[in-house]
């Protein structure tokens, strides 16, 4: 039988972590089954590089927005250039975007405004917004209830948020992706993995972040998605192929037909 084809939703293919080697940790993914993989740019100038990564590269996608750790660099000028960015047929989503509150490396207020113009771009554009959310709950949860009837697609991604976010995120029919954190002997959410409806889950590596065990410590790799579904399976009951198959799927109907070009 044919192996069914892996997408990691999200990579930061771009970060220097991959330098030195990032054709060989591609011709890897490859070798492990991953078809495709969606490069996010987390500024304008990673924007740009994601792009320029995926420019006429079969099984590579990019994004193009700024995270919320660089959410003091957004201005109108970072809007214009992104949007400029999210025209080009490689780019298939806005993001990453959303809010830290752990961090704070950019006050609150200037996260809330960069994630409130990124969440509009995407619903102006009709692209799908990809979302990060750590210690923010209230306010994620509030944005994302004020998108109202008609909210842009939303991937919450690398999920680890608490009832607020989640209920939130299922209210709007967000997709919800997970990353290698479900493979870690801490994670606690296995509840939500086992009852996120079929057609709203995906799976994702972060890398070069959250390796997932058995590579933990070192540096993660789009490859490692595999983990991350064979992990996913095994929590939901399911076969790997089958999670594999319906988040391949999912992926698409999220991102676009550009996710059927294989690496
Ligand atoms: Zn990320």
């Amino acid at each position: 039988m044919l192996r069914p084809s892996l997408v990691d939703t999200h990579c930061h293919l771009g970060d220097t972590a991959f330098d030195a080697d990032r054709d060989a940790v591609l011709a890897q993914a490859k070798a492990l089954g991953v078809t495709h993989v969606v490069v996010i740019g987390e500024s304008v100038a990673g924007s740009e590089r994601a792009v320029a990564l995926a420019r006429g590269v079969a099984g590579l996608s990019a994004t193009a927005g700024v995270h919320p750790h660089e959410a003091s660099s957004w201005s109108d000028d970072a809007r214009r250039r992104v949007r400029d960015l999210l025209a080009a047929p490689e780019v298939v989503a806005v993001g990453e975007t959303g809010l830290d509150y752990h961090y704070m490396h950019s006050p609150r207020e200037t996260q809330r405004a960069s994630f409130e113009a990124q969440l509009q771009l995407g619903l102006e554009l009709g692209k799908p917004v990809i979302v990060h959310a750590r210690d923010a709950d209230a306010d994620m949860a509030a944005m994302l209830r004020a998108l109202g009837p008609r909210p842009p697609v939303v991937v919450l991604h690398s999920f680890a948020s608490g009832d607020h976010v989640w209920d939130a995120g299922m209210s709007i029919g967000a997709y919800f992706s997970f990353s290698g954190m479900i493979t870690f002997k801490n994670w606690t959410q296995t509840g939500r993995l086992a009852v996120c409806p079929s057609d709203r889950l995906l799976v994702e590596t972060d890398a070069p972040y959250l390796a997932p065990v058995p590579h933990r410590g070192k540096r993660n790799e789009p490859g490692f998605v595999r983990d991350v579904a064979a992990r996913a399976a095994a929590l939901r009951g399911e076969t790997v192929e089958t999670l594999t198959q319906r988040t391949t799927e999912n992926a698409r109907r999220c991102f676009g037909s550009r996710i059927d070009s294989s690496l």
